[in-house]
């Protein structure tokens, strides 16, 4: 058989993959460390055996938009679900970039942005962070300014660094950037502040959301975004017919129920991020202020990947960045259990000498 070549231009990405180790301790990819509620399964369960299966789901998902935006105080109109806020975010770079269109980012950063624009054909167009990883608003106008991108991410907090995007800098990028600004906040519910108050319908800005990470419902693949209702419209020309299940919609809505027990796991997720924070300071390493669920460090004295592989034969699984661009010798932990937070500082301790 001849195999058929894929697309030459894609050839050369390699896809954005975290190696899936069975251990007792997996801290590497950002998702929460305990079970949604119970009684969220018991609804779960029953709501699949109401559902009408030889029957389509609602295209629109209008119960679950209108429960999504009266958790944010938005329209339905202003609302769009997808399968994980990966699948928003492929849904805006196929409806305003592509072929001959630039897609601006500013790296270290979360490496999907590019992947997809690369994928849907658009040109990938790298702003710089300082050392410290933060961003100067000199740097987003220049680079906002002089690419004429069809479409701008930040990433606030960032994965990987944790660094939380000042507000000032999202209006700088509003009033330089031509077209759409999209302020990707997987990990917004740790931090202070949320891009979410600038969201209006005069204003190109596109917030996007997860159920992955506070909600507890990473095996779901549910995301939304909240943005102008012009653009919620355009989705439509993007969105296949009938792309969220009728199941995810049920549970998705069904999860807003328990938005109590969702801040709740919030609230437990910060203070283990202090304290693996505090424990991290009286260690060999270097580390930077998270406003997420997950904290980079950097080893003084020893090198990132021989840490993670010390870590790894410990039982300890972190995300090994220490590769990435801008991010040698990093690695990323995210806040896990008490028990496992545990587990990491004392293998770390052991690792790093
Ligand atoms: N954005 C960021 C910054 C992320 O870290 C992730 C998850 N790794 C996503 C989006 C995608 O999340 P999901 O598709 O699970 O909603």
């Amino acid at each position: 058989m001849t195999r058929v070549p894929l697309r030459s231009d894609l050839r050369a990405l390699s896809g954005y993959h975290s190696p899936q180790v069975d251990v007792p301790v997996r801290l590497n990819t950002n998702e929460a460390p305990f079970a949604p509620p119970a009684e969220w399964l018991d609804e779960v369960a029953s709501a699949a055996c109401s559902i009408a299966w030889n029957r389509y789901p609602d295209r629109a998902a209008r119960e679950l938009r209108e429960g999504i935006a009266a958790l944010h105080g938005v329209s339905p109109e202003q609302v769009f679900v997808a399968n994980g806020s990966n699948e928003v975010l492929q849904s805006i770079l196929l409806a305003y970039s592509g072929a001959g269109r630039n897609v601006v980012m500013f790296g270290p950063t979360y490496q999907m942005h590019a992947q997809i624009a690369r994928v849907v054909g658009a040109t990938v167009v790298e702003g710089k962070r300082n050392a410290d990883f933060t961003l100067d608003a000199a740097e987003i106008e220049r680079v906002v300014r002089s690419t004429d991108p069809a479409v701008s991410f930040i990433c606030s907090p960032n994965n990987p660094t944790g660094i939380v995007e000042p507000r000032e800098n999202i209006e700088t990028m509003l009033r330089a950037a031509p077209g759409i600004v999209v302020v990707d906040e997987a990990y917004a519910q740790f931090a202070p502040w949320s891009a979410l108050e600038l969201v209006n319908d005069e204003t190109p800005l596109v917030v996007t959301r997860t159920f992955s990470k506070t909600w507890s419902m990473a095996a779901a693949r549910l995301g939304y975004l909240v943005g102008p209702r012009w653009l919620v419209d355009d989705m439509e020309a993007v969105a296949l017919p009938y792309h969220l299940d009728a199941l995810k919609q049920r549970a998705g809505l069904l999860a807003l129920k328990y938005v109590v027990d969702m801040e709740a796991r919030v609230r437990d997720i910060v203070a283990g991020r202090d304290r693996i924070v505090a424990a991290l300071a009286t260690l060999p390493v270097t580390t930077w202020p998270s406003g997420a669920n997950f904290i980079l460090f950097r080893p003084d004295n020893v090198a990132g990947r021989d840490v993670w592989q010390r870590l790894l034969d410990r039982g300890v699984l972190v995300r090994d960045c220490s590769s990435w661009a801008g991010l040698t010798d990093c690695l990323r932990v995210t806040v896990g259990t008490d028990d496992e937070n545990e587990a990491f500082i004392a293998a770390l301790k052991e690792a790093l000498r």
